[in-house]
C-alpha cells in the first residue's frame, strides 16, 4: 500500500513505528528530520493516491488543539479539534482534502501523549471559567477518525484520557466500518462515534472507495448493541430527482439499525465547496453529476445551492427525521449564517 515510509529520526525505534514497518515489509524506508521538510514540498496530484501513496510518521508540533468555530457541533457548547493525521484512504469526490494539502500522502502523528496533555490542559482551563459546560473535542479533522486506527492504534490513549475527563465529549467521525480497535475498548458515554451517511446511490457515486451504506449501518448496529454512543451526520446532502424518497428511505433504514432514542444527535449539512475545492472537483471528476448541480457563488465566495434551496432541503430532511421520532433538539443544522467552518470544508 505504501511505496515509501518516511520516518522522523527520533521515532526510528518507537514501538508503534516498528509495528507499522512489520506490516509493510516491502516499503522503502527513508529517515527525515521533520515531516514538513518533505510532505507536500513537491506538489503531488491528488489522484495519484490511487497508484502511489507514501506514509509519513512523525510528531505533531505547534498548536495541538484548536478552537473550532461556532456552529461546528451542538450549539451552546465549546468545540475544539485536535490533529493526529493528515489525509485519507478514501476518495469522496467532494472532499475538501483535494484542495487543502499539496499531497494526498498519509501522515500519522504518533505523539498522542503530548496531544492528550494539551487536550487536558484546554479542558481544565475552560472549566475553570465555565464549570457547568460540556467541552467537545473532535478527532480526525483532516482524516477519517477510524479508517486507519488498526495501523495508528491511538484509540486506547484517548479512551484512557476521556475516562478521566468525564465533563468533556470526544467525537470520532467516520465513514469507515473499521470498528475492530474500538471494540477493544470499554464504551464510554462521552466518546461518541459519529457516522456520515448518505443514500446508497449517492455513496456509490460520490463516496468513492468507502464502505457501502449497508456496512456502515451494520457497524452502527453492532456498536450500539455493545453500548457505544452513536452520532449521525447526513452530510453532504446532495439534491437529485430522488432526493425526498431517498432521504426517507435512509431515515427508515437507519432506524431499523438503531432505535431513535439511542442516537445522540443527527447533524444535517448541504454540500458546499470553496472555490479552490470546486475547481479541483472539476479537474478530478469531470464526469461527476456534482458538476451538474445548480450551485451559486454565495456571499462568502463559497459554491453551494442558493439559500432558499438549502433551507428547503434541510427542513425537508429534518421533518422526515422528526416524523420518525427523532427529537427536534437532537437535530442540528450544520450551516447557514453561522457557517464558519475554519477550512470551509465539507466534513466527513
Ligand atoms: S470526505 Fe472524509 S472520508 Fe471522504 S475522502 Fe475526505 S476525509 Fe476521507
Amino acid at each position: 500500500m505504501f511505496e515509501i515510509i518516511y520516518i522522523e529520526n527520533q521515532l526510528i525505534d518507537h514501538p508503534k513505528v516498528l509495528e507499522i514497518l512489520k506490516k509493510y515489509p516491502n516499503s522503502e524506508i527513508k529517515k527525515i528530520n521533520k515531516v514538513e521538510d518533505v510532505f507536500g514540498r513537491v506538489k503531488k496530484p491528488y489522484l495519484q493516491k490511487r497508484t502511489n501513496l507514501n506514509l509519513f510518521l512523525g510528531e505533531k508540533k505547534g498548536q495541538l488543539v484548536k478552537l473550532a468555530p461556532p456552529a461546528y457541533g451542538l450549539s451552546g457548547e465549546p468545540h475544539y479539534y485536535f490533529v493526529h493525521a493528515y489525509n485519507c484512504i478514501y476518495e469522496c469526490n467532494y472532499c475538501y482534502l483535494q484542495g487543502y494539502f499539496h499531497s494526498p500522502d498519509i501522515v500519522l502523528y504518533l505523539n498522542h501523549e503530548e496531544i492528550a496533555l494539551e487536550i487536558k490542559k484546554v479542558a481544565v482551563d475552560y472549566h475553570a471559567k465555565n464549570p457547568e459546560h460540556i467541552v467537545w473535542f473532535h478527532a480526525g479533522e483532516y482524516s477519517d477518525s477510524l479508517a486507519l486506527t488498526s495501523l495508528s492504534g491511538e484509540l486506547n490513549h484517548y479512551f484512557k484520557l476521556f475516562r478521566e475527563l468525564s465533563n468533556c465529549n470526544l467525537e470520532l467521525r467516520t465513514k469507515s466500518v473499521n470498528i475492530k480497535e474500538l471494540l477493544k475498548e470499554e464504551p464510554l458515554s462521552n466518546i461518541i462515534t459519529s457516522f456520515s451517511l448518505s443514500p446508497a446511490h449517492r455513496i456509490k457515486s460520490n463516496d468513492l472507495k468507502t464502505p457501502p451504506l449497508k456496512s456502515r449501518l451494520e457497524a452502527i448496529r453492532e456498536l450500539n448493541a455493545k453500548g457505544f454512543p452513536i452520532g449521525i451526520h447526513f452530510d453532504p446532502i446532495i439534491h437529485d430527482e430522488q432526493f425526498i424518497e431517498s432521504y426517507e428511505e435512509l431515515a427508515d433504514l437507519l432506524l431499523e439499525h438503531i432505535p431513535a432514542n439511542k442516537i445522540r444527535y443527527i447533524s444535517l449539512g448541504v454540500v458546499r465547496f470553496t472555490k479552490e475545492v470546486y475547481q479541483k472537483v472539476q479537474r478530478n471528476y469531470p464526469e461527476s453529476d456534482l458538476l451538474a448541480q445548480e450551485f451559486v457563488r454565495s456571499f462568502d465566495n463559497k459554491i453551494r445551492y442558493n439559500r432558499p434551496m438549502r433551507l428547503w432541503m434541510l427542513q425537508k430532511v429534518k421533518q422526515q427525521l422528526v416524523d420518525r421520532g427523532i427529537p427536534e433538539e437532537r437535530i442540528y443544522l450544520c450551516m447557514e449564517d453561522t457557517e464558519l467552518d475554519p477550512m470551509n470544508k465539507t466534513n466527513d
